[in-house]
């Protein structure tokens, strides 16, 4: 099934490796993590090849949700409690920091960005709410207690962030991939130390960023052992009322809303693969 965004925009095309090349930068995957990342490595000055197994954004970024937001269910919370107030502090600080540099490479490259408040709600929980928001105000971030909640269900409210931000994933990725060198249908089969073995060439780098969301190689840090594969959903859903701002249920299996123009984008029922879901009533 093909995404919303996949329908909605041509990317440009790239070549297949034949032949072999060098690099300073080799960076494996074309999503948003590897594009993002030769980006900003080109801008400065860097040498840098990127090597797509499939099409650029064939991946998840293809089918994300797109919100760029700081608020992540009750992260802050949860943060302070594990890691101590400096904790949180670290982490809203990196994504308010991601959060503005997405503003700026928005109104670059146009891609239907837009700003709106972003709430976390809860269907029964108060009492996580204030400890979140208690955690936001020791921190100064201009979060509040949103009651009333224009939702299709009962909330006792939520934590609302002001000034998030929605896009077009391939919109953006489209102005982002102009000036980079990129080979697409070129899987790395195999790294040895940092030169990559293709189907039909080899590409020599003097550091290599792999960023294919899941791991391919087993060799370092065991990662198939420690990570699971996890799957969740997004419809993309037409004459359906369209909510201002943006939600999120601050229970894992619950419901994401945004909308694109006069469409309702609802998003849930994510599950361990092989695992029935735990359903998002
Ligand atoms: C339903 C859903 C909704 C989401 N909503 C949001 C949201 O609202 N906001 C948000 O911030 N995040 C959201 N996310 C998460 C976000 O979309 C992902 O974190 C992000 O897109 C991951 O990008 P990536 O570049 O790491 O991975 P990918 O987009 O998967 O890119 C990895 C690339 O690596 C390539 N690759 C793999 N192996 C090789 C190899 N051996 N050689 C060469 N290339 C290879 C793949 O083909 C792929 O193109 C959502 C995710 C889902 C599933």
């Amino acid at each position: 099934m093909e995404s919303i965004w996949h329908k909605t925009i041509q990317l440009p095309q790239f070549p297949q490796l034949k032949g072999d090349v060098s690099t300073d930068v080799l960076v494996i995957g074309g999503g948003m993590a590897g594009l993002l990342c030769a980006y900003q490595l080109k801008k400065a000055g860097v040498d840098c090849v990127v090597a797509e197994r499939k099409r650029i954004a064939s991946g998840i970024t293809g089918n994300t949700t797109a919100k760029v937001t700081c608020q992540h269910g009750l992260i802050y919370s949860k943060l302070a409690k594990k890691g101590g107030l400096e904790a949180a502090k670290l982490y809203l600080q990196a994504n308010e920091e991601a959060l503005s540099e997405y503003r700026r490479l928005c109104a670059e490259n146009p891609c239907d960005f837009e700003e709106h408040s972003h709430t976390v709600y809860s269907r029964q929980d108060l009492h996580a709410l204030e400890e979140e928001l208690a955690v936001l105000s020791k921190l100064n971030y201009p979060a509040e207690l949103a009651g009333g909640l224009p939702l299709p269900f009962p909330t006792i409210g939520g934590i609302r962030f002001p000034r998030q931000a929605q896009f077009h994933p391939l919109k953006f990725l489209s102005g982002i991939v102009g000036n980079l060198t990129i080979y697409e249908n070129t899987p790395v089969q195999s790294l040895s130390k940092t030169e990559a073995v293709t189907e039909h060439g080899r590409i020599h780098a003097n550091a290599v960023v792999v960023a294919t969301h899941f791991p391919f190689l087993n060799k370092h840090g065991s990662y198939f052992l420690k990570l699971y594969q996890q799957r969740s959903y997004v419809l993309a859903l037409e004459n359906a009322p369209i909510p201002e701002e943006m939600y999120l249920d601050a229970q894992e299996n619950g419901l994401s809303f945004r909308s694109w123009g006069d469409i309702l984008l609802l998003g849930g029922g994510g599950h361990r693969t092989g695992k029935q879901g735990g359903g998002c009533a």
